[in-house]
């Protein structure tokens, strides 16, 4: 999957767990922070791609990506695995634990977790490309769905670019409509 699909995808799953909590009385700042911990979350997964966008965005990026992605085993192997999840998710919380005395109005909490949604999503999206992804490691076995190859979607083609995009940019469209009302409750809850 491309990076546009899985910043749409880490969102929309921040969205559905969001609609299903409802959580009300967070600071904006926490709320900021928390959305952009979502869309980095999303996107983690591929940093042991040298063409991630999170590399491609630093000068030597492509260098550290290619060093990165030998040390994680290549691409789609530890950071698309349940146990590259836990570490991500350990290596974060120290991370905002550190911070959390500059940050004190950031529920770090809150952005830990819409973080590791993020990431979650990713892996979920990656399923359903041909490639699969090998959730169990060490076990060495790739998991996609449908269990079928063949009718799994290429990254960045045709399917992905008119079928899966739009279909998640529809289904926040109707996720937002339809707890329209949560939506201005938790807005008007927001603390400064
Ligand atoms: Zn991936």
């Amino acid at each position: 999957m491309i990076a546009r699909t899985h910043d749409l995808a880490s969102f929309t799953a921040l969205s559905a767990v969001f609609f299903l909590t409802v959580p009300n009385g967070l600071t904006l700042s926490t709320v900021i922070v928390a959305l952009i911990a979502n869309i980095i979350g999303g996107i983690t997964p591929d940093i042991d791609q040298p063409t991630a966008p999170f590399w491609r965005n630093l000068p030597i990026g492509k260098y550290f990506g290619r060093a990165f992605g030998m040390l994680t085993g290549g691409h789609r192997f530890l950071t698309h695995s349940f146990i590259g999840v836990a570490i991500a998710a350990f290596l974060v919380w120290n991370f905002l634990r550190f911070l959390s005395p500059i940050i004190p109005t950031v529920d770090i909490f809150i952005v830990w977790i819409s973080f590791l949604i993020g990431v979650l999503s990713h892996l979920f999206m990656d399923m359903f490309t041909k490639e699969g992804v090998p959730l169990l490691l060490p076990i060495p076995i790739k998991f996609g769905f449908p269990p079928l190859k063949r009718l799994r979607i290429t990254t960045g083609k045709k399917l992905e670019m008119y079928i899966v995009i739009p279909l998640l940019i529809a289904l926040n469209v109707y996720l937002y409509l339809l707890f329209y009302g949560d939506v201005v409750t938790f807005l008007h809850s927001i603390k400064l």
